[in-house]
């Protein structure tokens, strides 16, 4: 049989099979489709407007290597006017960070981006390798989490910047989807398909890969010979995440369109405004003017834990109550440093008054 010709050009000889449609496409058809899908992605939700500096937050690994790629190539095309940078974050983990952070300097030079690198030592005073040779690998995860979120916004606020633009893709949002229904996170269910997140005096975060398949950015790295580093994490996996991992991709076996099936599911919730209502207000950490809803943030209530030496009972919620119990926190305590919101455009929507 004489190999099949691209269902889209029909001119070219189609050499792969589209992850996401099973279309047989030839490779400058599948660039351009899966180019233009993520600009629709973007046009769609508004994502940007033209003098937006916006950090990609690149960890060297194949999402985000592919998403500065293509934000860089899409800026260009479609004239968006963005001032685009990478933003990585340092976790201090030896053998999986600093190689992919060498990943992430050749990608500078490549793409020819500005580059800015914030450490958790240099911030918190504590790497993910010293953090977990005091906790062990059990709940590490829980901090190198909280850590890596105010470091992006830390960041990002350093560089003066608006707007965050990370490469969680399509499957990520299914598996956290059918994650907050196993759990029953109503309030994380409404949030976790939204493309664009911004909390009061936040920086925005939104997501242009939230429709493509991970198989799609895999061939798309693949095809393009984009220089990206595939190891994973070399401390604990998140195990609940492992299990709607694997049942998302049986799912996806049976059928391909499942992933974005259950993005679409999980956009159709409505949360009840009675449920919203009982959220916590924003408010900034009295510590370190980071956004928190309690008076601490989480950050500092993790890192005072690992400075009183009881990191591994402070991972949950009520990790406060059992710092207040130990009495006040001793005067010489280490403190992440004061929070800077940067200076936020004029457009940036005020809080409603009623009038
Ligand atoms: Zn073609
Ligand atoms: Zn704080």
């Amino acid at each position: 049989m004489a190999p099949a010709s691209c269902a889209l050009c029909q001119k070219a000889k189609a050499i792969l099979k589209r992850p996401k449609t099973g279309q047989q496409i030839c490779k400058e058809c599948f660039f351009f489709v899966f180019e233009t899908e993520v600009h629709h992605t973007i046009t769609n939700a508004k994502l940007f407007k033209p003098g937006d500096k916006v950090a990609i937050g690149a960890s060297g690994g194949k999402d985000s290597t592919v998403l500065a790629y293509v934000m860089k190539t899409l800026n260009e095309r479609y004239n968006y006017g963005l001032d685009l940078y990478l933003l990585s974050i340092d976790e201090g983990i030896t053998g999986y960070r600093d190689d992919s952070l060498e990943t992430v300097k050749r990608n500078q030079q490549q793409y020819s981006l500005p580059l800015k690198i914030l450490t958790y030592e240099e911030l918190y005073g504590w790497t993910m390798d010293a953090i977990v040779s005091e906790i062990g690998k059990k709940n590490n995860c829980t901090f190198c989490g909280v850590f890596r979120r105010q470091a992006l916004d830390r960041g990002a606020s350093s560089l003066n910047v608006d707007h965050i633009v990370t490469g969680h893709n399509a499957d990520d949002i299914a598996e956290t989807v059918l994650m907050n229904v196993m759990r029953g996170d109503i309030a994380r269910l409404g949030r976790c398909t939204l493309i664009c997140t911004q909390g009061e005096d936040s920086i925005k975060r939104s997501k242009p890969f939230m429709y493509a398949y991970e198989k799609e950015i895999v061939m798309y790295a693949y095809f393009k010979k984009l220089d990206y580093f595939s190891t994973e994490c070399i401390y604990s996996p998140d195990a609940y995440r492992g299990h709607a991992r694997t049942f998302l991709k049986d799912l996806e076996v049976a059928r391909p369109s499942a992933i974005i099936d259950i993005i679409h599911s999980g956009e159709a919730f409505g949360v009840r405004e009675d449920v919203k209502v009982t959220q916590k207000p924003q408010q900034t950490c009295k510590r370190c003017g980071y956004m928190s809803s309690n008076d601490l943030c989480k950050a500092c209530t993790l890192l005072e834990g690992l400075e009183r030496g009881m990191a591994n009972s402070v991972t949950t919620d009520r990790a406060r109550k059992k710092l207040d119990a130990l009495g006040p926190a001793p005067d010489n305590l280490r403190t992440i440093p004061q929070f800077r919101p940067a200076h936020l455009p004029v457009s940036v929507e005020l809080p409603k008054t009623d009038l």
